[in-house]
Formats: C-alpha cells, structure tokens, sequence
C-alpha cells in the first residue's frame, strides 16, 4: 500500500505529533484485529467516563456530561459489536499496548491536578482515536470500516472536545494550555518505537512520525 499521509487532515490540534504511514499500514494489513481492539477502546472509554462519575459524585454538571459521554460510548460498542458479530469475529481479549498505562502514570495523585490530569489524559487517548480513525476512515479498502469509522470519527472529536471544556471550565485556559503540551509530549513518546509484531497493532500501538 502506498498511500500518502495528508498530513494536514492527519494532524489533531492536541497532538504533539502525527501517526505514521507504518501504523496506518499495520493497522489496514490487520484490519480484524484493530476493528477488536477498537470495540474495547469503546468499552474502556465508558467505563473511564463512569469512573470519574464515582471519583467525583458531587458535581452535578460533571455527572450529567460524563453520563451523557459514557452512553454514547457504549453505543459505538455496541455498534462495533454488532459488526464484528455480523462478520464472525469473536471479541477475544487483546495484550494491550503499554499507552494507555503509561499516560495514566503521568497523573498526579493529590487533588486537583488529579483531576485536570486524568480529564487530559482522557482527552489525549480520544485525540488519538479520533485521528487514526480519521486515516482508517479515509484508507481503508473495505467500505463497511471506512463508514464505521467515518460515522464514529466525528464524535472522538466532541469527545476530547468535551474533555477539554471540562479542564478549561475547572482550571482556566492557561493551566490547561500548559499541562497539556507536558502530556502531549509524553503521548507522543508512548507511541514512538516500531512495532515488534504485525499482530500487536492496536488503535494505540506504536507509530508517530518522528520530527
Ligand atoms: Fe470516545
């Protein structure tokens, strides 16, 4: 495959640097497992969202948008379940890739940078989704994913969009400005490194392109 990366359309404003051209090639070459591993990125996004429900109760406005958040995620679970089920693909569980762990030990434990963080690193994982389904909606070669994604891609941008408003409400425009550009340098580096296996391509495995 030789598609070139519009790098302008690849890029989300968040990030601190683009997927590469080998993650987007892993990721068509094993279309299946991505499309797997994306029903769990849907999954664990809902239960983030449900978690931070708990973590904090008290805040009304907190609660009414992170429950509004966490039932679309699980829709799009639902409606990539749907799909993997339509073609018989079992939703077995997948080794994941260390990103998301290694964003979440960036957070820092008192309170409130928990909180601005943990909403950051939320925002940065749905960047991320929202940009390489971005790449999958326009280069993959089997119709049905390209409007899956398509269809999905539009809501990871209100998804960190959310996020960001979230932060933004909480801790104004420049704490936030500034903690993100910390967390998007780490995002980065946690995607940075080649693949060791074509089959441990995940919709966050490795691949950036390097500056
Ligand atoms: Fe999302």
């Amino acid at each position: 495959m030789t598609v070139l990366l519009e790098s302008r359309a690849a890029r989300v404003k968040w990030l601190a640097a683009p997927s590469s051209q080998a993650w987007l090639e892993q990721a068509v070459a094993r279309a299946d497992l991505v499309l797997i591993d994306h029903a769990h990125c849907e999954r664990k996004a809902a239960g983030v969202a449900l978690q931070l429900m708990f973590r904090y109760p008290s805040d009304e406005s907190l609660g009414a948008q992170l429950s509004a958040l966490a039932r679309e995620e699980l829709e799009h679970f639902e409606q990539v379940l749907a799909l993997l089920q339509r073609r018989g693909i079992p939703l077995k569980q997948l080794p994941a890739p260390a990103y998301g762990s290694s964003l979440m030990a960036q957070v820092r434990k008192a309170e409130p940078q928990r909180m601005l963080d943990t909403f950051l690193v939320a925002g940065l994982i749905e960047a991320r989704s929202h940009e390489r389904m971005a790449l999958l909606a326009a280069h993959s070669p089997d119709a049905e994913l390209q409007a899956l994604y398509g269809e999905l891609l539009a809501s990871e941008a209100r998804h960190f969009g959310l996020y960001w408003v979230l932060c933004e409400q909480r801790f104004g425009r420049e704490v936030t400005v500034e903690r993100l550009r910390e967390l998007a340098q780490f995002e980065a580096q946690a995607l940075s490194g080649s693949l060791e296996r074509p089959e441990l391509v995940r919709m966050h495995s490795v691949g950036i392109q390097q500056a």
